[in-house]
């Protein structure tokens, strides 16, 4: 029997859920529901310093009232910390992860391109750095973030890898039309995957997760669109299963007519607390006439 497909939404507690994300977990459950599956919660709070347990808890109450079932366990990316360094051990054991003692404004200083969001692209400055000097700046103990080693991680899987991908409309994902897309990670240039701060970064964890919660379909927004082709080559680095990815638009522009910039805003407890229900949220957002 085939198992049932897995969605999930993922939301980071560093604030209350808004419109947007409102957006997002119904597009989730709509699409989820159109191929019989399940929609799994993840809560992704690796930023401890800006995501905070009073958010965390928000998230459920708001996904509650807005009538979005979701399945104990939540899974809570803080608590996966040793997952992720063990993960990022076996990238290091590789020799696809390198040191980075970089700050943000050395990096700004010496880059000369732009990564696809439009920031500085790292130029690989302590790829070339010579081992004894790492030894003895980690031996001092300078905060250092690792990187992938962005040419030596494309040479180690050889092929143009395919990302699985379903276009979308307002509302719904078209599963019928697939349509594969190359897969280009090259032009991120070397991802940071283990920060200063935290064991892991967004990327590292994400992939680690998708494929721990089983998920089989990624319905998220295109903001993270070329996200994927770094979470796709990490996933073929990784032995990992890659799930088919669907990205709906934002509310800040695709539904920009229907929605005025405040009430985008606005936290739906915001709305709650002014009298909308979560039947108006639905119709608001399209997915109830
Ligand atoms: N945690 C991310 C966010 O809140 C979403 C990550 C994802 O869907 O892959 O924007």
């Amino acid at each position: 029997m085939p198992s049932q497909p897995i969605f999930r939404f993922a939301p980071s507690p560093n604030g209350y859920l808004h419109l947007g994300h409102a957006y997002s977990a119904l597009f989730t459950q709509r699409a989820a529901a159109t191929v019989d599956g399940v929609t799994l919660l993840r809560i992704e709070d690796i930023d401890v310093t800006r995501c905070k347990p009073e958010f965390d808890t928000a998230i459920r109450e708001d996904l509650e009232w807005l009538g979005y079932p979701f399945p104990e366990p939540v899974m809570r990316q803080s608590e996966r910390f040793p997952v992720y360094e063990a993960t990022a051990a076996k990238l290091r054991q590789a020799g696809l992860i390198y040191p980075c003692f970089c700050s943000r404004a050395e990096i700004a200083a010496q880059a000369t391109e732009r990564d696809p969001e439009g920031a500085p692209l790292y130029p690989g400055t302590c790829r070339h750095l010579a081992p004894a000097e790492v030894e003895t700046r980690l031996a001092a103990g300078h905060p250092v973030q690792w990187r992938l080693n962005m040419q030596l991680a494309q040479e180690e899987i050889g092929d143009i890898l395919v990302i699985r991908e379903c276009p979308v409309t307002d509302c719904d994902v078209l599963f019928s039309e697939e349509r594969p897309r190359p897969c280009e990670p090259g032009r991120w240039g070397d991802v940071v995957l283990v920060r200063k701060e935290t064991p892991t970064s967004y990327h590292l964890s994400v992939v680690v997760d998708d494929a721990e919660q089983g998920v089989t379909h990624v319905t998220r927004g295109m903001d993270l669109h070329a996200a994927t082709d770094i979470h796709v080559l990490l996933q073929a680095l990784l032995g990992l299963p890659s799930p088919l990815y669907a990205h709906h638009g934002l509310i800040t522009d695709g539904l920009d007519m229907k929605l005025s910039k405040s009430d985008g805003a606005q936290p739906l407890r915001a709305l709650r607390e002014s009298g909308w229900s979560s039947e108006q949220v639905w119709r608001r957002l399209g997915f109830a006439d």
